[in-house]
């Protein structure tokens, strides 16, 4: 059988960000599995990082800042410290010209404590807990077998990423019950195999979301609302150590497979027409197969290796899918689910993205999410359009029903 631990990692890729940058503005280079991170301890280190720094050392702010995150600009005769969260840019601070290593001191302890104090605050109202930089001992559960409880080393996350995950909290709630039940771990050292972050299940069964080192430098609040879409679907019962037995992946055009000469267990994709494709990672293409999970060529007879099957791209299979995935991190119907979500809630651009891109999948999501809220608050919230949760009445229905039907006039029919 394949393992779980396939199905259930959260494996953001790099692939899903660049087929998602139309909607994030841009398109980056690959970065390394193993980005290493910047690690500055003190001034005389940032310091020595530019040594030809000329008189005004505005270079040593922009070394400040990237330590915590954030970038700097000129306003007027001060420096600004700022991070772009969302589509904004948010004020973090304003200094004055640096006259000497002591400024630069006293600006990186202002900007510990301030992220100290912003974590601590996140903390209670969400009910979560974040690493901070220390050794802790950890081991998920990925139901196939327990991994042995491992000591790791944690970081607490700088300013930048913290506004980030305040950013992705904020738009996913409801996050946590009463009692603190998500923790956020940021390791210095990767381990999740070339993914962003994860979100798992400790085995002491406590939901945590682990962020990979260099993650912070890409678009971590929709990697964090990713993550989060996946405790939504642990909140709302759906078993994440039994994932093939998730009713709604059937309504998400998926369906389940036990290949009875292999024993191979997955899902398969299905089409506008009825044909099924599953994934194969070694080929990187989708491949035709029969409701066995065998692979079959393009009039449907069985083929001895899926080599000679029928196969698409993850682009040809998105166009032609009953439940169009909404991004090309569509590998299986967990995460077609999160990446709705996560589009549905980022923002109001995102959520029109979703809407163009596969309303189908935009009314499952909608639906998912607007139960997940009346199970969390009762009947009288709902998600406004700039993903933050609201009073339920008229302006607001209106509102949605205003933006929805604007996309919807706006695109044109496939
Ligand atoms: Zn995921």
């Amino acid at each position: 059988m394949k393992s779980i631990r396939t199905a259930l990692n959260c494996l953001v890729s790099l692939t899903t960000l660049l087929t998602v940058s139309p909607v994030h503005g841009e398109v980056e280079p690959p970065m390394s599995g193993t980005a290493p991170q910047l690690r500055l301890n003190n001034c005389t280190e940032i310091a020595a990082m530019f040594p030809q720094t000329a008189p005004g050392q505005s270079s040593l702010d922009e070394a400040l800042a990237s330590k915590h995150g954030l970038f700097t600009q000129q306003h007027g005769s001060d420096i600004e410290y700022f991070a772009y969260i969302g589509d904004k840019q948010i004020a973090v601070s304003n200094y004055s010209p640096l006259t000497g290593e002591m400024d630069l001191k006293k600006r990186d302890e202002d900007l510990q404590r301030k992220t100290e104090e912003k974590l601590a605050a996140l903390e209670r109202k969400f009910a979560i807990t974040v690493s901070r930089n220390q050794t802790i001992k950890h081991a998920a559960n990925h139901g196939a077998k327990l991994e042995k409880e491992r000591a790791i080393d944690v970081r607490q996350p700088n300013f930048g990423e913290t506004l980030a995950l305040e950013y992705a909290l904020e738009r996913s709630l409801p996050t946590t019950g009463s009692k603190t039940e998500l923790q956020f771990l940021f390791p210095l050292q990767c381990s999740l195999n070339g993914a962003l972050a994860e979100w798992e299940l400790s085995t002491k069964n406590k939901p945590t979301v682990v962020v990979e080192p260099g993650t912070g430098d890409r678009q971590l609040e929709y990697v964090l609302m990713h993550e989060l879409s996946h405790h939504s679907q642990y909140k709302m019962g759906l078993d994440p150590l039994a994932p093939f037995n998730w009713k709604m992946t059937h309504s998400l055009g998926w369906q389940t497979f036990t290949n009875p000469l292999t024993g191979e267990t997955d899902w398969a994709i299905a089409t506008t027409t009825g044909l099924l494709y599953k994934y194969s990672s070694s080929m990187r293409k989708w491949i035709s197969c029969n409701k066995s999970g065998q692979p079959v060529d393009c009039i449907g007879s069985r083929v001895a290796h899926q080599r000679e099957a029928d196969h698409m791209t993850s682009k040809e299979i998105a166009s032609i899918a009953k439940v169009r995935p909404c991004t090309a991190y569509m590998s299986n119907p967990l995460e077609v689910m999160a990446e709705g979500l996560a589009m549905y809630r980022m923002s109001k651009v995102h959520r029109s993205a979703l809407l163009k891109k596969s309303p189908e999948l935009y009314e499952i999501i909608k639906d998912f999410d607007q139960k997940l809220i009346a199970k969390h608050y009762g009947a009288g919230m709902m998600r406004s359009v700039d993903g933050l949760v609201v009073s339920l009445n008229d302006s607001a229905e209106s509102h949605v029903r205003d933006f929805e039907s604007h996309i919807i006039a706006s695109t044109p029919t496939p």
